[in-house]
């Protein structure tokens, strides 16, 4: 009998980690490598934020807090559900934890067990199928395509639902796609599931305020207001106000759930770190006018990604509505070969492949389970958003 769980070995690491390493390892032995593997900004934190850190540390915050976080930073985000997304909540609804990340894991492991299902759709999030498997459910994937825009249709829901579902988690804007759910497209999945009463909702709304044009944000537990004692609404301030490494996500719902997340939080990591609270608190509270600053530069950048990539024979992407991702079909250029020889496979052959020809970290659309697309996160300078592409497309002119 070895060590490890058997639980682990169904669990994958994540690819996104996995290629940022790589990068990170190869830039160490001197190679020059763009890193867009990374969900990240590359904004740094507004110096408000980082103020309210170091007053919070000044002021002597550097003792335990309440499990689900500090009361006025709960406060905040009843706030801000009330104030951005007309959802009322009190305080003791809301947990805070170690990003939007551990509330996701919180909420699978405070309400699975053995042979739940959960049900997503796909392309999605690395992380969503593999925490399903470590909190001891069945991820059920939900295929979406690209003629749809990725988004998730209300048949194919009804099809995946059944017995044993618990979960439909959604993830708009989504990562890897940017699809961005209207509140009609909401709307046609409340419909299916009032059929449903058994099945809740995860709403990761972390990329909220990374919309572009047209498209609005939505969320289910306000487009659905009958479904909402059902609905765990999750967001955080990692993307929107450039918070990665803080660790800091939030979450709402109905309070029998909410009370089971802090007693899993109570007993892992009890709370996340007090300072970055502060921050948080901050973030919520203070000034938000770099929010749209922060949108203008990510939507510059997605256009000029968008139109390098689609300049590139073999390579094709839509314009996605959010988030920071594009992602784009290689489909076109599976089978074909490298210089050295090998046969470019598979999208992670072609990744790597990048890595190595072009210098560019990008994740392989099989992370997301689905084939035959790399992921390209645009939360990079303009100059290395020019300089990967235009390294991609000479790579990409070299298969034969
Ligand atoms: N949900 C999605 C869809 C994400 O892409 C990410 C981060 O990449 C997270 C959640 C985690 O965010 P946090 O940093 O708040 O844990």
């Amino acid at each position: 009998m070895g060590i490890l769980s058997s639980k682990l070995a169904a669990v994958k690491p994540s690819q996104t980690k996995a290629m940022t390493a790589l990068a990170a390892s190869l830039r160490a032995e001197g190679r020059s490598i763009i890193t867009l593997s990374q969900g990240e900004p590359d904004f740094d934190t507004p110096p408000n934020i980082c103020k309210a850190a170091t007053d919070a540390i000044a002021a002597g915050h550097t003792k335990y807090t309440a499990v689900a976080g500090i009361a006025p930073l709960r406060e905040a985000v009843a706030d801000k559900f009330r104030r951005e997304n007309g959802l009322t909540f009190s305080a003791d609804q809301v947990t805070v934890g170690c990003g939007a990340k551990q509330l996701l894991f919180n909420a699978l492991v405070a309400s699975l067990d053995e042979g739940s299902e959960v049900v997503f759709p796909t392309p999605c999030w690395v992380s969503y199928p593999e925490m399903v498997k470590l909190a001891g459910g069945t991820p059920i994937a939900i295929e979406t395509h690209v003629a749809d825009g990725f988004i998730l249709k209300p048949e194919a829901l009804r099809a995946a639902l059944g017995p044993r579902t618990k979960w439909l988690m959604l993830n708009s804007p989504s990562n890897p796609t940017g699809a961005v759910y209207s509140r009609a497209d909401l709307a046609a999945l409340a419909d299916v599931l009032r059929d449903f009463p058994d099945v809740w909702v995860l709403s990761d709304d972390i990329y909220e305020h990374l919309v572009y044009g047209e498209a609005a944000f939505a969320t289910m537990a306000e487009v659905a207001p009958d479904l909402a004692g059902r609905v765990l609404t999750v967001n955080g301030v990692s993307k929107s106000y450039a918070m990665t490494g803080w660790r800091v996500g939030y979450a709402a719902g109905p309070l029998e759930l909410v009370k089971a997340m802090n007693t899993v939080q109570g007993q892992s990591t009890s709370h996340t770190c007090s300072i970055a609270q502060y921050a948080a608190l901050e973030a919520l509270t203070g000034d938000q006018s770099f929010l749209p600053d922060f949108r203008t530069a990510f939507r510059a950048r997605r256009d000029l990604v968008v139109d390098l990539l689609n300049g590139i024979d073999g390579l094709s992407c839509r314009t996605p509505d959010g988030a920071f991702y594009v992602f784009a079909a290689c489909d076109a250029l599976l089978g074909r070969m490298a210089p050295s020889g090998r046969r470019i496979a598979t999208d992670m052959d072609f990744a790597m492949y990048l890595m190595e020809e072009a210098g560019v970290a990008v994740v392989p659309g099989s992370g997301f389970l689905a084939d035959g697309f790399i992921r390209i996160s645009y939360a990079s300078s303009e100059e290395d958003l020019r300089h990967a592409c235009s390294a991609i497309g000479a790579a990409v002119a070299k298969l034969a």
